[in-house]
């Protein structure tokens, strides 16, 4: 058991894809061997042990290097429920040493040509750039101001190569106005409602299309899920692009899981150039979610944070990843996922900051049922000072029967089902009123999120049960607004 990783589950370590040179392998084998017992390394060739209170993230069996994932619990992994969240683990570490503030630097992808080897060549050769000198007195003057600058002048070129220079700040949007309908009410302070609307399981867009139509005069926005839940339908591209044909605004969701880094930019750009102006992203539901025969549970090329990044940069500064111009960059509102009951809600505060950072400006929330508990995530959100930089809106599903109800508290990651709602649709089932209960509580949800700081909509969630969205809004008074 590796002496600072508590409960490591083994994994192996990566191997070099290529054969490296004598004195690289020699190195590699060095740094296995130490690192190996105490860290569980699996010689990433990237260490981050810096940042993440020096137990390694590469235990995370989804890869992620920058935080949590929604579904993380104290207790475990919610891909692998025989081991704990490591994520959790690091966050937890982080805060008992006063290191939390170092979780907020968004950290890069893997450079996979580096996967296997060594991480310490490129530490010597940046210690020989700062000077053996100016090394040995910065860490030996005694201050420990001089101690951590020396240090990050060796490790942060390290972490952050060129091609990412990634860091703790706030990037505010550069372009003037607003990028799509949804930017545009949210900025005139509507209160706006979105709505997802599930993707069909054949090409048949026949009630896709219904759907569409019936929902356009009631809310701004229509979200396109990626294959939630790791289950194929129709693309959210083709569904966001059938959304745009028939003049409603699409929210295209995009998930890490089911994109490498080129996919991911590839996509983007098509979906810009088609007129899609709203890109949510998402990390996205482990394979493990998903029916068998399971595909890869282990890697995810870039995760949601890194998305926002490397998309946001690619609006504002008009580079790809690897550095290329774009001409003509693409233009979006970028949201992202929160998940206010996952885990701890300090941690998710902190994960939802660096979310801000890297790009996201709104935020779609995991589904609520509990208005007052809500409070508390809120309250950790505004001593994190992101409110005046996110807008927030918050997931309703109304609840079709108690069999869902049941479900979503037992099987989703993420989500909080309080005992007395749980009630309400057992009773509501024997009485057989199930789907009215299941709106009365959406209802008051809505009523009790409202009026709410820092909430700036719903977005709602209705699983397959779309013709509840229009009772809800209008019987929660939120019609739409004539545009601003
Ligand atoms: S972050 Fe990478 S190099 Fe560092 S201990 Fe973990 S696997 Fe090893």
């Amino acid at each position: 058991m590796p002496g600072f990783t508590p409960g490591r589950r083994y994994q192996p370590p990566f191997m070099p894809f290529k054969r490296q040179p004598f004195r690289k392998r020699a190195l590699a084998k060095i740094e296995a061997a130490i690192k190996g017992p105490l860290f569980g390394c699996r010689m990433c060739g990237n260490c981050l042990l810096q940042e993440t209170a020096f137990i390694c993230p590469m235990e995370c069996p989804k890869g992620l290097r920058n935080g949590p994932c929604g579904g993380s619990t104290p207790e475990r992994c919610y891909v692998d429920a025989s081991r704990p969240c490591i994520w959790y683990k690091i966050y937890e570490r982080s805060f008992k040493l006063g290191r939390e503030a170092l979780l907020l630097e968004v950290l890069p992808p893997m450079d996979w040509n580096k996967a296997g080897t060594d991480s310490w060549g490129d530490v010597f050769e940046q210690a020989g750039k700062v000077g053996i000198k100016n090394v040995a007195s910065g860490l030996t003057s005694g201050g420990a101001d001089s101690v951590s600058q020396t240090l990050d002048s060796i490790f942060r070129p390290v972490r952050q190569p060129g091609w990412w220079q990634g860091d703790s700040e706030y990037h505010a949007p550069k372009y003037e106005g607003a990028a799509s309908e949804l930017e545009q009410r949210l900025k005139a302070g509507e209160f706006v409602v979105a709505a997802e609307v599930t993707p069909p399981l054949s090409v048949n867009t026949g009630k896709l299309k219904e759907n569409i139509e019936m929902l356009k005069p009631y809310v701004t926005a229509l979200n396109f899920t990626d294959s939630a839940s790791a289950i194929p339908r129709m693309s959210s591209l083709a569904c966001s692009k059938t959304a745009l044909d028939l003049d409603a605004e699409p929210v295209m969701q995009i998930t890490g899981r089911d994109n490498t880094r080129v996919s991911l930019q590839s996509n983007v750009i098509g979906a810009s150039a088609l007129g899609v102006r709203n890109v949510l992203c998402l990390t996205g539901d482990s394979m493990a979610l998903g029916p068998g025969p399971q595909g890869r549970l282990d890697i995810v090329d870039l995760d949601g944070i890194q998305m926002l990044w490397v998309l946001r940069r690619m609006r504002d500064e008009g580079k790809y990843l690897d550095g290329r111009e774009i001409k003509f960059p693409p233009r979006y509102f970028l949201g992202a996922a929160a998940s206010p009951f996952a885990s701890n809600m300090k941690f998710q505060a902190l994960r939802e900051q660096k979310k801000v950072n890297a790009g996201a400006q709104f935020f779609q929330t995991n589904v609520v049922f509990d208005a007052d508990a809500l409070d508390e995530w809120l309250n950790e959100i505004t001593r994190r000072d992101i409110l005046d930089k996110v807008y927030i809106l918050i997931g309703i599903t109304p609840l079709k029967n108690y069999k869902t109800a049941a479900y979503m508290a037992k099987k989703i990651p993420g989500v909080f089902v309080p005992e007395k709602v749980l009630k309400r649709m057992e009773a509501a089932k024997e009485k057989g009123n199930e789907q009215e209960e299941g709106l009365q509580i959406a209802l008051e949800l809505v009523e009790k999120i409202k009026p709410k700081q820092g909430v700036s909509g719903i977005h709602i969630m209705a699983v397959g049960w779309e013709e509840s969205v229009p009772r809800i809004v209008t019987e929660a008074g939120l019609g739409k607004k004539g545009l601003p």
